[in-house]
């Protein structure tokens, strides 16, 4: 969990650690297909936890952040209400490993093991 080695340099201080930092922002910032192009982006990046905290807590709502399309974060906002800060529920272990698996951008094609390997 990334968020407890940013607290001490404020909430601000992962943006520059972003996998993104290097790619056109508009890259992030697409409807349909191509966002699931975008979260292939946030899937190794060492901030993502931080990001997608920052953005609920923000209520961004627009673009891929933290991994997660403006649609899927709406979602997961209507599913924990209950939730006040996105920056300390993920900031708990707890939650974070929740939430800390990569972005599944192809979830829906993904096939049983014995399929894939060719049985
Ligand atoms: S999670 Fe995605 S949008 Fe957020 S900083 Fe990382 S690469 Fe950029």
């Amino acid at each position: 969990m990334h968020i407890s080695k940013f607290e001490a340099a404020g909430r601000a201080g992962w943006a520059s650690e972003g996998a993104c930092k290097d790619v056109d922002p508009e890259s992030l910032f697409v409807a349909g297909a191509a966002q699931h192009r975008a979260k292939l982006i946030c899937a190794g990046c060492v901030v993502r936890i931080e990001c997608l905290a920052d953005a609920l807590d923000n209520r961004i709502e627009f673009g891929v952040w933290g991994g997660m399309t403006e649609r899927e974060r709406r979602a997961l906002l209507r599913r924990r209400p209950e939730v006040r800060s996105w920056w300390a529920f993920l900031g708990s272990r707890k939650n974070s490993d929740e939430y800390a698996r990569p972005p599944r951008p192809y979830a829906r094609r993904s096939r049983p093991v014995s399929s894939a390997v060719g049985e």
